[in-house]
């Protein structure tokens, strides 16, 4: 047993370098090949269907059912083209994971084997998925749940080592109609949005158009060897370490950020990025994050809805190819104590037609839709920003927001000072003449040119203007994306509607007037949320609460939002989740948080009692021993040494203790006596000889790959 850490090291040691191949033309004719997009539509359906089908993608017409036995048997040909056998409703149940039941093509006629697939196996699958959290939703009786083909994100092909599996993204649902998932009430939320978007526009004189919002999901993530993995039982049950003292070297010297990346860690990104090609992800940055071991990957934003599934794809892509480079993927919010954790940022946007409205743009009625959009968008966050801090509410990414690395609890908004200044000079007033400095007149005045470049950012904020999105930093690497861009679209919607009903009411005349007066009004009222400085400080903590803004720090607080009378009214108004839904999402994820806490502390104890204790108490012994032999020969001994391990073991004991009865409690004490237990067990491992520590050390993992 003590020796795998050594045989790890020297495996990595001795494995193979990788050969430098011979320079070939790039080709990547393979982008998409595996989804079933516009392309393999013409190819494969009768042209009037496949316009019917593209209609429904890329206007949102209601699906014909009538083709729906065309698209199963062009989709089944196609699939069976590219050696899929199977196929399966792929779904993102309330775990937070993505979830598929396998059937396969085959069935018999008259004793002979026949491939088929029907309409209605396209449209609906019932997987009996009724051990899924549900949140009372679904009683035992009435346990069905169904899934609902969304054509809006096409089916893709999931390879595996012989074989392959046709996956149909749908929503997941009660069969009184009640979502499960996290899709459906997305595409809840953007239906909401669209209607309220085009109300706002209307009133800027913008025909009808289609509303499409845009994420662009940057993910972090940590890489470490797969011999280390495997020898940490923390990690491989719960996601993170849970014991393990700080190396000498971490990220003290930021050397790590940016950095060449290592070969091994390229041929990984590589095979990544032609993995996510073939599914029509257009991943496009990779560099080295911050920790030791962390990296990030961000592809080209796309339409949220399928930005969403392209990410749930990501994260999936990224364990299955680091297994095959001997690597493990983390995508825990907190992997390692004392380094920086890994969040998501969600960069967002509205497009109305082709127009980005959060592009400042070039006129001055471009200028007012922005500046209108702004607002709307400061109002948003700044009355709903429980709900945003809610949606990164879990047990992973509570050790990670707050933690000076990440954005803190406090949902604040950064501007950038020429904008904050723009917004200031909105906020002062019609000037008497337009030439007055420090005022600005909507649908009269030019905006300065903002900065589009991300050197002035500021990476401590919650929420950041980027140029032409907001970035939202605060979600965890592992969550899904839909709860934040859900919370967005509502919030934004009942913004712009507030916005619109008063425009509405204006005539011509006094359109820009108007509207200026109603966006001063929100900035007087709002722009508390506003906060450019450094979120990392105390200072900013008084600060934010003198500014009466909510801190909400841990996830049990925050999760309450869900079922606040005012909440549940705005997500009912807006037919985003109704009551039962919504009471049934906050007790999953409070079950969830329970859990998982619950299982941490199991592991830890075990750990601390059967892995580690043994180890010292061990070296103890031999401490005393070698002690004894010493003091015969007339050396002088080792009893400071001995001491220490003694004393050291009899901490450890009484912390192990205190867990066993912390484990009967609630989980506020059972995080307490987690980093009882981890005090003693760090300091033992600085003092316990190197080669009988049982658990790889931070140093292997963050430094040996
Ligand atoms: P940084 O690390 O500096 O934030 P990245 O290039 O890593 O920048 O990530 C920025 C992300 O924002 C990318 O995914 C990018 O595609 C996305 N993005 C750019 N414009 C928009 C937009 N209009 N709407 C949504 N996301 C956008
Ligand atoms: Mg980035």
């Amino acid at each position: 047993m003590d020796n795998y850490r050594k045989n790890a090291i020297y495996d990595i040691a001795t494995a193979p370098a990788s050969t430098i191949l011979p320079a070939a033309p790039v080709n990547v004719d393979y982008f998409g090949e595996d989804v079933f997009n516009a392309q393999a539509m013409r190819n494969y359906l009768p042209k009037e269907s496949c316009e019917k089908l593209l209609a429904t993608i890329d206007e949102g017409v209601p699906l014909d059912a009538s083709i729906a036995s065309e698209v199963a048997h062009a989709m089944k040909k196609w699939a069976l083209d590219r050696g899929a056998t199977h196929f399966t409703h792929w779904f993102q149940p309330l775990t937070g994971s993505t979830a598929e039941k396998h059937d396969s093509f085959l069935e018999l006629e008259n004793g002979k084997s026949i491939m088929t697939f029907s309409g209605k196996n396209l449209i609906v699958g019932e997987p009996d998925a009724s051990s899924f959290p549900s949140g009372g939703l679904r009683s035992t009786f009435e346990a069905r749940g169904y899934t609902a083909w969304d054509p809006t994100s096409p089916a893709f092909i999931k390879r595996h080592g012989n074989g392959a599996t046709l996956c149909i993204p749908t929503a997941f649902c009660s069969y009184t109609g009640e979502a499960l998932d996290k899709k459906t009430p997305l595409l809840r939320s953007l239906q909401a949005l669209s209607k309220s978007t085009r109300r706002l526009m209307t009133c800027f004189k913008a025909g009808p158009k289609k509303t499409t919002v845009t994420l662009g999901a940057e993910q972090e993530y940590f890489l470490i060897d797969k011999r280390f993995y495997l020898q940490r039982p923390d990690l491989y049950q719960a996601g993170r370490t849970i014991f393990g003292a700080t190396p000498a070297k971490h990220q003290q010297m930021d050397d790590h950020y940016f950095g060449s990346i290592p070969t091994r860690i390229l041929n990984f990104m590589n095979d990544v990025e032609k993995e996510l090609w073939k599914l029509g992800i257009p991943a496009k940055t990779r560099h080295n994050e911050v920790a030791p071991a962390q990296f990030e990957l961000a592809p080209i934003f796309e339409e949220v809805n399928l930005a969403c599934d392209h990410n749930m794809q990501i994260m999936e892509v990224l364990r299955q190819v680091a297994d095959r480079h001997g690597l493990v993927c983390l995508l825990h919010e907190k992997p390692f104590a004392g380094v920086n954790g890994s969040g998501k940022h969600n960069n967002w946007s509205i497009t109305y037609g082709h127009g980005n409205l959060l592009n400042p743009g070039k006129d001055p009625h471009q200028n007012a839709v922005f500046l209108t959009t702004l607002c709307a968008i400061i109002y948003a966050v700044d009355t709903h920003a429980d709900l945003l801090r809610m949606t990164v509410a879990g047990a992973g990414n509570d050790h990670r927001l707050g933690a000076n690395e990440a954005p803190p609890a406090i949902v604040s908004m950064y501007l950038g000072d020429q904008l904050m200044d723009v917004i200031e000079q909105l906020e002062q007033g019609v000037p008497k003449s337009s030439k007055q400095a420090g005022a600005m007149r909507i649908g009269a005045d030019m905006l300065p040119p903002l900065p589009r470049d991300a050197t002035d950012r500021n990476r401590t904020s919650t929420f950041a203007f980027t140029g032409n999105k907001f970035e939202f930093r605060a979600p965890g690497s592992s969550q899904s994306c839909s709860e934040p861009n859900v919370v967005l679209n509502t919030i934004v919607a009942e913004a712009f509607d507030m916005i619109a009903e008063q425009l509405e009411k204006l005539d011509e005349k006094n359109f820009h007037a108007g509207l200026q007066k109603i966006l001063q009004k929100i900035v007087k009222e709002h722009k508390k949320v506003i906060f450019n400085g450094n979120g990392y400080t105390d200072a900013w903590i008084a600060e934010a609460e003198r500014r009466g803004l909510p801190n909400i720090r841990t996830s049990m607080e925050a999760l309450k939002a869900l079922v606040k009378e005012e909440n549940i009214a705005l997500f009912e108004k807006y037919g985003v989740m109704n009551r039962r839904e919504l009471e049934s999402r906050y007790e999953v994820n409070v079950e969830d948080y329970h859990k998982r806490v619950r299982i941490e502390g199991e592991i830890a104890r075990d750990l601390a009692k059967n892995v580690i204790l043994p180890k010292v108490t061990d070296a103890y012994f031999k401490a005393l021993k070698t002690n004894e032999m010493a003091l015969n020969q007339g050396f002088p001994g080792l009893d400071v040494y001995a001491k220490s391990l003694g004393e050291g073991s009899e901490r450890l004991m009484a912390a192990i203790s205190k867990m066993e009865s912390c484990l009967e409690k609630d989980h506020e004490d059972i995080l307490d006596a987690m980093a009882g237990l981890r005090k003693e067990v760090d300091a033992l491992e600085k003092i316990v000889p190197d080669d009988c520590w049982p658990l790889p050390k931070y140093r292997e993992m963050l430094f040996i790959y």
